[in-house]
């Protein structure tokens, strides 16, 4: 029996589809139903209909079913980061820490269902007076990628519950497992029926459907930015609203005066842990003249000492990739990267393990130059370029000649430098002496340029996409 789709309260089986484990590709986590358009077509109706009780329900009674929510992904962490290294890849450890981020997320915003902000002002008439409410959107659409299968649903959903919305929750296909062990947690917390829908399949079924739906008030998208921006372009023509999280080719940048151990090991966590499938990797290090060999040296040093293998098993540091296809991709780039002139330092072989995996070694290629393609589309892979820079200026230009403005990083023991960069980066989080990937669950993420379209997710900032402002004057 597969596992089933969630829809008005009910769970609904549809074809099964198996969810295979990319460090053993002989096992089967489980079969996971994928909805059809009808099914999926249920679950909005099912959430248009519930959403007139569940927004007036009290704050009070949404924060109480989040924190269950979130206490009981705390207590089932070693379960819940087991199944997630199984299906996407990442070591156990860094899937314990996604996991305890999914329940820092529901815990956060329990709190911030009981804190909805307003104001009230003085009309410039006499006697009235003005309130700014936030009220519901309505009915969202949610949909995520692979790399994140707990903590993205996680930031999605946990706001918009709290903010008195009901949700279509499309997970992706490859990583259904984690999606639907959160949609059995939600529903035993107690969530009116129909508030709440998992429907899991493929994009250009299940996403299709519910991107191009009127009764779908709002769309929040991460994956790619091909993806994205067919989504951006379906949702807005029908008046949607939208907010999309998508690529980078995140740069890091290491100066002369950096402490050759942070750098190295910044570049190292940025760049290859969760094996680079993460849209704030430091695909790009871009390296002052004058450490540059030192960094290269200690880095790929470094590289040789790191253990690929089965994500679950104890002392693996970098897990397979997540599928053939991303492999395939993973490949392609880092022939593009030889025929370029790129010098591949380390790694970008296939490895072969135990079980029959995904395994890549992790690539190092140096002498990349910026223009090149290595260096412009992301990989999403366990591969880095490193990039020359004269100096402080032209490494800030490179950090910033990119059509991406996600994440970025420096590396120095300068003040001066540092705070430069902060200002300068055109980039929407950045980070001084720390890896550009790893962040805080309680404060906005997201970026610029192609990166990103629409308003910030997490922490209060949330609030923007999830409610619709009302201003309404009042005469006594
Ligand atoms: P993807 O774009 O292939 O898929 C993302 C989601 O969109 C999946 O659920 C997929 O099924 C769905 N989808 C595909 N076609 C659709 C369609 N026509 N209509 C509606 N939905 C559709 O991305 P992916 O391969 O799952 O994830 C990797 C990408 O995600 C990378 O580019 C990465 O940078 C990006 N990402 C971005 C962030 C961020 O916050 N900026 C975070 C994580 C991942």
């Amino acid at each position: 029996m597969p596992f089933a789709n969630l829809i008005a309260g009910a769970w609904v089986e549809g074809d099964g589809s198996e969810n295979i484990n990319p460090s053993d590709t002989g096992d089967v986590i489980g079969l996971y139903s994928r909805a059809s358009a009808g099914q999926v077509g249920d679950a909005i109706d099912a959430a248009e209909t519930a959403l007139h009780a569940w927004a007036r329900t009290t704050p009070q009674f949404r924060a109480e079913i989040l924190e269950k929510v979130g206490l009981e992904i705390a207590a089932r962490k070693e379960e819940l980061a087991d199944l997630l290294a199984r299906e996407e890849g990442k070591t156990l450890a860094e899937a314990t820490g996604e996991v305890m981020r999914a329940s820092q997320i529901f815990r956060f915003f329990a709190g911030e269902a009981v804190r909805i902000p307003g104001e009230k002002l003085d009309s410039a008439r006499p006697g009235v007076q003005i309130e700014i409410t936030r009220e519901p959107v309505g009915v969202v659409g949610l949909i995520t990628p692979w790399n994140f299968p707990i903590a993205i649903p996680a930031w999605k959903i946990a706001p918009a519950l709290a903010y008195g919305n009901t949700v279509v929750f499309k997970p992706a296909d490859l990583v259904p497992g984690s999606a639907w062990a959160l949609a059995e947690i939600i529903k035993r917390a107690g969530i009116p029926e129909g508030v709440f829908n998992l429907v899991m399949g493929r994009g250009s079924v299940v996403g299709e459907e519910i991107i191009k739906s009127p009764k779908v008030d709002a769309v929040s998208f991460t994956g790619s930015v091909s993806t994205g921006q067919h989504i951006l372009q379906t949702v807005a023509a029908r008046g949607g609203k939208v907010q999309m999280e998508m690529g980078g080719k995140n740069p890091l940048v290491v100066l002369n005066d950096a402490d050759l151990d942070v750098a190295a090991r910044v570049a190292l966590d940025g760049a290859f842990f969760s094996t680079g499938q993460r849209c704030t990797a430091s695909s790009r290090l871009i390296v002052e003249e004058g450490i540059h060999d030192r960094f290269v040296s200690r880095l790929a040093e470094m590289l040789r000492d790191q253990v690929v293998d089965d994500a679950r098993k104890p002392g693996t540091t970098i897990g397979p990739v997540v599928d053939q296809r991303q492999l395939d991709q993973d490949l392609r780039y880092i022939e593009i990267g030889r025929k370029e002139g790129a010098k591949l330092l380390h790694g970008g072989e296939r490895l072969n393990r135990e079980k029959q995996g995904f395994y890549l070694a992790p690539a190092l290629f140096t002498e990349a130059d910026n223009q090149m393609q290595i260096c412009r589309e992301e990989i999403f892979g366990p591969v880095a370029t490193v990039i020359r820079a004269r100096d402080y200026e032209e490494a800030l230009h490179i950090a910033n000649d990119t059509p991406f403005g996600l994440s970025s990083g420096i590396c120095t023991t300068s003040l001066s430098k540092a705070a430069d960069f902060r200002r300068n980066s055109e980039a929407g989080m950045v980070m001084v002496n720390l890896p550009t990937a790893g962040v805080d669950y309680f404060v906005p993420f997201g970026g610029r340029k192609a990166s990103s379209y629409g308003s910030r997710e997490q922490g209060r900032y949330a609030v923007e996409f999830y409610t619709s402002v009302k201003t309404s004057y009042v005469a006594p």
